[in-house]
């Protein structure tokens, strides 16, 4: 094997190592002191469409191809001066390798190490890393899905149980450091299990799918709606007084009683809900908080369902 000192002098040896360089996946450059391009191998030419250039190319030049648009580094729409500038002082900033991701125009992702000389010269190698790229996307992309779903109740596609506990304590956080003000309900589909009994189990899931609709369009973005067991739901309304929670839980009851749920080709029912509704207090938690929506709603369905109560008002 040759020693690197031969290989140095030793043209053929030189001529392969540039030949090895010069696949279609990897970028070969190097600069002078003036960030002048001195030599680039065929994919960089290609890359940034070199081939017939005569005059001197700069740096500078290629960047500013990037944030035309042209071809090279995907820079559109950048501020050249400062783009300029700053690469300008970040590759020459310290002896030794910097390496950074880069996107081309056409596409593909390159894992680029910049690696300034002894005597200032720059020499830039890439390596192709678009497949890794589209795997890692493919992958963020599946855990956000994931994510999603562990937090999003099947039937419904409401906020599941746990998600909905977790929005409602920083919800009660949030509204104890702003002071402002942050009300809660509690709905529980009235003889639901007459439904299931009368319906099938399926003409209950079809109701708790109507109901999930509601949720969705009654409330506003902010409000957070969930599914918190079979047939209860609850519903945060941060930035809301207790009054107005009310109202917005008696529109969602009004718009119930609308409905007609289709459970079989040739029958439609109706449902309804009770709901007990809460100011959620300074020095309130999840339990002290649940637990006064709760005795809310059993208020409610004590006074004969199909109504909503608010804590302290009948409780
Ligand atoms: P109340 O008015 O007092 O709330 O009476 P209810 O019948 O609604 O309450 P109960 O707690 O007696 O019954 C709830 C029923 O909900 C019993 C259970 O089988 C049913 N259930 C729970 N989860 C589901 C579900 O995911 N799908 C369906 N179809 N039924 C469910
Ligand atoms: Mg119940
Ligand atoms: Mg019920």
């Amino acid at each position: 094997m040759k020693s690197i000192q031969d290989l140095r002098t030793d043209d053929i040896a030189c001529e392969a190592l540039l030949a090895a360089l010069d696949g279609r996946d990897q970028l070969v450059a190097i600069y002078d002191t003036s960030d002048r391009l001195m030599f680039a191998n065929s994919a960089f030419k290609h890359a940034f469409r070199l081939n017939r250039e005569r005059d001197e190319i700069t740096f500078a030049d290629l960047v500013l191809r990037g944030i035309l648009g042209q071809c090279g580094t995907r820079l559109e729409g950048a501020d050249a001066t400062a783009v300029i500038d700053e690469a300008l002082a970040a590759r020459r900033e310290r002896a030794g390798q910097r390496s950074f991701a880069t996107e081309l125009i056409d596409g593909r992702w390159f894992w680029m190490t910049e690696s300034l000389l002894e005597n200032d010269w720059i020499v830039l190698t890439g390596s192709d890393i678009s497949a890794l790229r589209s795997s890692e996307q493919a992958w963020i992309g599946a855990h956000e899905r994931a994510v999603q779903e562990a937090r999003t109740d099947v039937l419904t596609g409401l906020a599941n149980r746990r998600q909905s506990m977790s929005a409602l304590e920083l919800a009660i956080t949030a509204a104890a450091g702003t002071e402002t003000p942050l009300t809660v309900a509690l709905v529980d589909l009235d003889h639901f299990k007459q439904i299931n009994d009368s319906h099938g189990h399926a003409a209950g899931d079809a109701v708790l799918r109507d109901f999930g609709e509601v949720c969705r369009h009654a409330t506003r973005q902010s409000d957070i709606a969930g599914r918190i067991g079979g047939e209860e739901f609850l519903v945060v309304f941060p930035s809301t007084s207790v009054e107005h929670g009310v109202s917005a839980v008696e529109r969602m009851r009004r718009q119930v009683l609308s409905r007609r749920v289709q459970v079989a080709q040739d029958r439609a029912i109706r449902y309804s809900f009770s709901a007990g509704v809460c100011k959620v207090e300074m020095s309130d938690d999840l339990e002290s908080t649940l637990a006064r929506a709760d005795s809310a709603l059993y208020s409610a369905k004590r006074e004969g369902r199909n109504r909503t109560v608010a804590w302290g008002a009948r409780a």
